[in-house]
C-alpha cells in the first residue's frame, strides 16, 4: 500500500499543486483582462504570484479530498482496487479534474468584452502540454521514485512558468503607451482660459425630472423653477453600467470608466503589483478568496484609482480656484489649486461608521482644513426629531422599521437610516463648504448631494404605491408617501441657500448621474426606486439660453462643456462632446477653439489605489448592502 499514493501528505502535496497551478491559470487569465497590467513586471508577477499562492491554500481542501476521496472510491469499490495501478489512476484523476477545471474556466466567458479569444488560445496550448510533459515525467520517473513527488514536480512547475511566460509574450499585443498630449500644447491651452468665469456645479444624486416638473408646477421648487426660465434643461444620458462612482468619474473627466480607471465600488491590488485591476474570471470564487484570504489586496475606490485628469485638476493647472466638496471617490483629496473635501470627509453609503474616526489623513486639502471644518460634520444619529418632521409626517420618535426589515439584519438598509445618512451628509458638505466660499468664491465649485438618491431608493414606493405588487400598509403610507417630493424641495432650498453665496454671474449646473423609477419586483422588498438611464442636466448663466429644452446630453459631456465655458479647448480623446444647443449664438462667438491631442500628461496614469485604516470597514459596508460579494 505504500505505492499507492493515497496518504494524506501526498494527497495534500498534489492538493495544493493542482490548485496552485489553477490559480497560476486565473493570473494569467487575469492579465488577459486587464492588458494595462501587462506593461509592468511587477503586475505580472504580482498577479501569477498571488492568485497562485491563493489557490494553493484552497489546494488544502482539494488535497483532503483527493485523500479521502479516492480512498472511499476504492474502498467502496473493490474491483477497481485490483485492477488499476493506483499511482496511474491518481495521476489520471489529477488530470481529468485539471483540465475539466481548465475547460470550465476557458468557456465560462462572463465578460466577452474584456478579454481576446487569442489570448486565451494560448493559455490552452501552454496548459496542456504543460500538463502532458508533467504526466509524461510524473508517470516515468514513478517506477523507480517511490520518494517525494516535491522534487519530480519542480522541473515540470518551472516548464510551466516558461510555456505561460511564453504564452504571454507571444500571445498578447503590447498595449499600445496611452496617447499623452505635447507638453507644450497643453501649456499654451491652459493658459488662455478666460479670466471671471465662475460655476458652481451641484451634483444631485438621481435627479428626476419626472419628480422636478410636478413639483415645480406645484410651487414645490421655486429655485428649479427660476432656474429653468433662466437656463437651459436636458435629459442627461447615464452610462451602460450605472454605478454611481463610475458615473460621476466620467462627469468629472469627460471620459468613458474604461479610460478613467473607476470601473465598480472596489478594486484589487496584490502586494508588488504598480497597478490596481478590476476584471477577474470569478468562476472559481476569485472575489471571495481574495476578500477573506487577502483582504489587503481588495480595497475600495480611491481618487488614486482614477488614471486621468479631471475637470478640477485641469482648472488647477490652468491657474482656476477651485472648490470640490463630497465628489465619488475623491478621497485621498487631490492637491488642487484651492480646497477640496473628500468623500470621506463624513459618513456617507460607503463611508461607514467607523472609517471617520480611523482615518488619518488625506480627508481634505490641504489638510489644515480639517480642524477647521470638522465642526461641520453631521452624523446620522443626531438628526434631529424636528429635522425629520420636515420629511416624515406623523411621529418620528419612534423610528421606523418596514415590515421584512428585521429579517434582513442590516441597520444600513433600515429606510429611517438612509435618510438620516444622505441627509446629514449632504448637510456636512454644503454647509463646510458654504463657509469656504464665504472666505473666497473659487472660479469652480461643486458639491455632491448623495441623500436624493438613498430616498428615493426607499421611499418611492409610497409616492405612488399603485405599481406594486404587494399593497403597502395604509400607516406606512400615510407617514412615508411626502419623503421623496419633500426632500426633492429640500435639496431645491440648499440650491437656493447656495446661490445667496454666490455671485450673481455664477453659472450654475445642476446635474444628476442617472434617473429614477419604481422597481416592480424589488429584490428587497421595502426598497421600492431604482435607477434610470436619464438624469437630469440644467444649466444656467451668460451665454445660455433661456428657458430653453435642448436636445439630450451626456454625463461625458459635463466636462467638456465646462472646459469651453473656461475657454479651454475640448481633448480628442475625451468621449464627450461640448453642449452647444445650450448657449447662445452671440456666446459662441467669444468661443472659437481648436481641440487639442489630449490633456494627459502621464502624471496619473501609474497612480494606484490608496489603502487605509477604514478599508475593512468600509468593505464590509459594501457587502452588507449587496454592492460586492
Ligand atoms: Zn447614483
Amino acid at each position: 500500500m505504500k505505492k499507492t499514493f493515497i496518504d494524506i501528505s501526498n494527497g495534500l502535496f498534489l492538493g495544493i499543486l493542482s490548485s496552485a497551478w489553477l490559480g497560476y491559470l486565473i493570473g494569467l487569465r487575469l492579465l488577459n483582462w486587464n492588458p494595462p497590467l501587462w506593461n509592468n513586471f511587477s503586475n505580472i508577477f504580482g498577479a501569477l504570484f498571488f492568485t497562485a499562492l491563493l489557490y494553493s491554500i484552497l489546494g488544502i481542501l482539494v488535497g483532503i479530498f483527493f485523500t479521502f476521496g479516492l480512498k472511499a472510491v476504492f474502498l467502496i469499490i473493490p474491483p477497481i482496487r485490483k485492477k488499476l495501478n493506483f499511482t496511474r489512476s491518481w495521476i489520471r484523476t489529477y488530470a481529468v479534474v485539471m483540465i475539466v477545471l481548465f475547460t470550465y474556466l476557458t468557456i465560462t466567458r462572463t465578460r466577452p468584452d474584456a478579454h481576446v479569444l487569442i489570448y486565451d488560445t494560448h493559455l490552452v496550448i501552454a496548459y496542456i502540454a504543460t500538463l502532458l510533459i508533467f504526466y509524461g515525467f510524473l508517470l516515468r520517473r514513478l517506477k523507480n521514485f517511490s520518494g517525494s513527488i516535491v522534487k519530480i514536480s519542480l522541473l515540470p512547475a518551472l516548464i510551466f512558468l516558461l510555456f505561460g511566460f511564453a504564452a504571454s509574450y507571444f500571445g498578447t499585443p503590447k498595449p499600445s503607451s496611452a496617447a499623452l498630449g505635447n507638453p507644450q500644447e497643453i501649456a499654451d491651452a491652459l493658459s488662455a482660459a478666460a479670466p471671471d468665469v465662475k460655476v458652481a456645479v451641484f451634483g444631485v444624486d438621481g435627479a428626476e425630472w419626472s419628480v422636478i416638473d410636478p413639483l415645480v408646477e406645484q410651487g414645490k421648487m421655486p429655485v428649479m423653477q427660476k432656474l429653468l426660465e433662466e437656463g437651459s434643461r436636458a435629459r442627461f444620458e447615464s452610462l451602460n453600467t450605472l454605478k454611481s462612482p463610475l458615473i460621476w468619474a466620467s462627469m468629472a473627466t469627460g471620459k468613458t470608466p474604461e479610460k478613467h480607471g473607476i470601473l465598480d465600488f472596489g478594486s484589487f491590488q496584490f502586494p508588488v503589483m504598480k497597478s490596481s485591476f478590476i476584471n477577474y474570471p470569478d468562476g472559481i470564487g476569485f472575489y471571495r478568496l481574495v476578500s477573506r484570504l487577502m483582504p489587503m489586496a481588495d480595497m475600495p475606490v480611491t481618487s488614486t484609482t482614477r488614471k486621468v485628469e479631471s475637470i478640477w485638476d485641469l482648472l488647477s493647472l490652468a491657474g482656476k480656484t477651485v472648490g470640490v466638496a463630497g465628489w465619488w471617490a475623491t478621497w485621498p483629496a487631490d492637491p488642487v489649486e484651492g480646497w477640496m473635501i473628500s468623500d470621506r470627509f463624513t459618513y456617507t453609503l460607503f463611508n461607514p461608521r467607523a472609517s471617520a474616526q480611523t482615518l488619518k489623513k488625506g480627508q481634505t486639502h490641504p489638510p489644515e482644513l480639517l480642524p477647521e471644518i470638522e465642526g461641520f460634520v453631521r452624523l446620522p444619529d443626531d438628526m434631529a426629531p424636528g429635522e425629520l418632521s420636515r420629511f416624515v409626517k406623523g411621529d418620528v420618535s419612534t423610528g421606523f422599521a418596514p415590515e421584512g426589515w428585521q429579517s434582513s439584519g442590516h441597520e444600513e438598509w433600515n429606510p429611517l437610516y438612509q435618510l438620516k445618512l444622505g441627509y446629514t451628509a449632504g448637510e456636512s458638505f454644503f454647509n463646510a463648504s458654504m463657509n469656504l466660499i464665504d472666505r473666497e468664491q473659487p472660479d469652480f465649485f461643486t458639491v455632491y448631494l448623495e441623500g436624493n438618491d438613498m430616498v428615493s431608493h426607499f421611499f418611492w414606493q409610497y409616492m405612488d404605491d399603485s405599481l406594486y405588487p404587494e399593497p403597502l400598509a395604509e400607516e406606512e403610507i400615510a407617514k412615508f408617501d411626502e419623503v421623496v417630493p419633500r426632500y426633492y424641495t429640500y435639496w431645491d432650498s440648499l440650491v437656493g441657500a447656495a446661490l445667496e453665496h454666490l455671485s450673481e454671474d455664477t453659472y450654475v449646473f445642476i446635474v444628476s448621474d442617472h434617473g429614477f423609477g419604481p422597481v416592480s419586483d424589488p429584490v428587497i422588498p421595502y426598497r421600492g426606486g431604482d435607477h434610470l438611464p436619464y438624469g437630469a442636466f440644467l444649466a444656467k448663466g451668460p451665454g445660455i439660453k433661456p428657458g430653453y429644452f435642448a436636445a439630450d446630453a451626456s454625463v461625458l459631456d459635463l466636462t467638456p462643456t465646462l472646459l469651453y465655458l473656461y475657454n479651454l479647448p475640448l481633448a480628442d480623446d475625451m468621449d464627450g462632446k461640448i453642449i452647444f444647443d445650450i448657449f447662445t449664438d452671440d456666446f459662441k462667438l467669444t468661443r472659437e477653439l481648436e481641440n487639442i491631442a489630449s490633456y494627459e500628461t502621464g502624471r496619473r496614469t501609474n497612480s494606484s489605489l490608496t489603502s487605509s485604516s477604514a478599508d475593512e470597514d468600509i468593505k464590509k459596508q459594501l457587502r452588507s448592502l449587496g454592492y460586492a460579494k
